[in-house]
């Protein structure tokens, strides 16, 4: 029986189906397995000739052991289909040069890497609600930015038994972001712009669920609330699935020898995707160095040269706004695994960072860091480069995360010689950032109105719209709501009770 412990008490014991309700642990650390299961050459090798969701399910039960075959099955089935991602195969991987090979997993509703996993997450989190014998509504508040909020409300569209509110800062999103919020179908779901910015959308969603009033209000009308942010391992889980799958991948095609070490880059914001990454390796697939490519904001690249983590500086606006962010949650659960599974010393680098906004790791931990990992980082102008050099030299349109990754790994590659094979995540459909990529690509093409970029940039590449993208023009604007950052307590209780 697979168990979870908190990275801040490393006494807590839960199931993965508690993990994946309770979202984070009462102690304010996050959900981690035990002990990681282990897979071998031979376990990889009978998936090569499986399906993405064959493969899925097979990682899962190696984690969710307390689901039955089943139920995972069901869940993979229900949240990886054709239909919703596009496509017969949910990831692809696109050679562009000897060593280069584009995990390309945006086929999904909302056309970025987080459908992945938001795709999933309803499924685990209704049948964790069924395992553990609870029979409440529950219902999820989101904070976003803009790609979380669209990818979770259609992850979440239409699912019996859940709810979900989604809130954004009226003026912090991108007209085409907004677009997709604003036009979501399904009978469970609402969206509410907040006067103010993404931090008082966060800060309010946070106050709400510590609102122990409301919480008990909630309780006796059969409802709990839950969250569907990267802290939750039903959320982590899902992305671990596509490493395995894409080195087993490898394999299949015969670009690789079985057992031939490769390595991975990924554009990285709240340290997620390159964990899963990780964990990937820790059970036993065979990635060499993980390569974590920042923009401007570039507190993990410091972080991984020097040791010390320091959000106290500058926050810059970029192209690649999905990594805009100065604190990355999930490097607790790589720091725990670090540190010999210290919760103690964990609590007294997370106290630091909450008083000082910084902390220094100690040098055994620094030491595995660089062994493992190696950190750079990008400027919009390189972004814009690197997506007009790889459109001219290799055919191929990347966004802007993407570019940000192939720079990096270009950077290392020569900086250090190593021409091992590399996977690099693209996560994100060029289309979801149309302008900055025709922009990127030919400057003389812009106009003002982002649909016909989006026109022009197919004419130019010979790549289709996404239809998610493409049908949004015509589709009614269904939520208008707007409240004041104060009000959004009473705005979710007017809504949900
Ligand atoms: C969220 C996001 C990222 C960053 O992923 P993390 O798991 O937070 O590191 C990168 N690219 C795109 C397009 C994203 O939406």
């Amino acid at each position: 029986m697979m168990r979870y412990t908190s990275t801040r008490d490393n006494q807590k014991s839960v199931t993965a189906a508690q993990a994946i309700l309770q979202g984070i642990s009462t102690d304010g650390g996050l959900f981690v397995p035990e002990k990681m299961p282990q897979i071998d050459l031979a376990w990889m090798q009978a998936l090569c000739d499986k399906s993405y969701n064959q493969r899925a399910v097979e990682v899962l039960k190696l984690f969710l052991t307390d689901y039955s075959d089943e139920q995972i099955a069901t869940c993979v089935n229900k949240a990886y289909t054709a239909e919703k991602f596009n496509a017969d195969d949910m990831v692809e991987l696109a050679r562009i040069s000897d060593q280069e090979y584009l995990l390309e997993l945006w086929r999904g509703p909302t056309c970025a890497f987080k459908d992945m996993a938001l795709q999933l997450l309803p499924q685990l989190l209704t049948t964790a609600v069924k395992i553990t014998g609870s029979d409440d509504e529950i219902v999820i508040l989101v904070a976003t930015s803009g790609d979380t909020g669209k990818a979770a409300l259609e992850g979440f569209k239409d699912v019996a038994g859940t709810k979900m509110l989604v809130f954004y800062p009226v003026d912090g999103v991108s007209p085409m972001q907004k677009r997709q919020m604003c036009t979501q179908e399904g009978s469970n779901v609402r969206v509410c712009a907040i006067k103010g910015n993404f931090d008082d959308a966060q800060t309010g969603v946070k106050t709400i669920f510590g609102n122990k009033e409301l919480a008990a209000e909630m309780a006796a009308h059969g409802k709990k609330f839950s969250s569907a942010n990267s802290i939750n391992w039903g959320r982590l889980v899902p992305q671990v699935i596509y490493y395995v799958s894409s080195y087993v991948q490898l394999m299949a095609d015969g670009e690789i020898t079985p057992g031939e070490k490769v390595n991975v880059c990924v554009p990285t914001g709240n340290f997620g995707n390159i964990l899963a990454a990780y964990y990937a390796k820790c059970m036993g697939v065979p990635f060499g160095k993980f390569i974590c490519a920042s923009n401007k904001n570039n507190v993990l690249t410091d972080f991984l040269r020097t040791g010390i983590y320091d959000r106290n500086r500058n926050f810059y606006a970029t192209s690649s706004p999905s990594m805009d962010i100065l604190i990355s949650s999930n490097l607790e659960r790589l720091l725990y695994k670090m540190s010999g599974e210290d919760d103690a010393q964990i609590n007294t680098w997370f106290d630091a960072l909450k008083k000082e906004g910084r902390y220094e790791v100690s040098d055994s931990v620094k030491e595995k860091l660089s062994t493992e990992f190696y950190g750079g980082f990008c400027d919009d102008a390189d972004t814009a480069k690197t997506i007009h050099d790889v459109f001219t030299e290799c055919s191929y349109l990347c966004d802007t995360h993407t570019a940000v990754a192939v720079k990096v790994y270009r950077d290392y590659k020569a900086e250090t010689g190593d021409t091992t094979k590399t996977i690099i995540a693209s996560t994100a459909s060029p289309y979801k950032f149309a302008n900055d990529v025709l922009k990127a690509v030919d400057e003389s093409l812009m106009t003002d109105d982002e649909y016909e970029n989006l026109a022009v940039l197919s004419k130019v590449s010979g790549v289709e719209i996404p239809k998610q993208l493409a049908s949004l023009k015509e589709k009614a604007v269904l939520h208008t709501d707007v409240t004041e950052k104060e009000k959004m307590a009473e705005y979710v209780r007017g809504q949900i009770l």
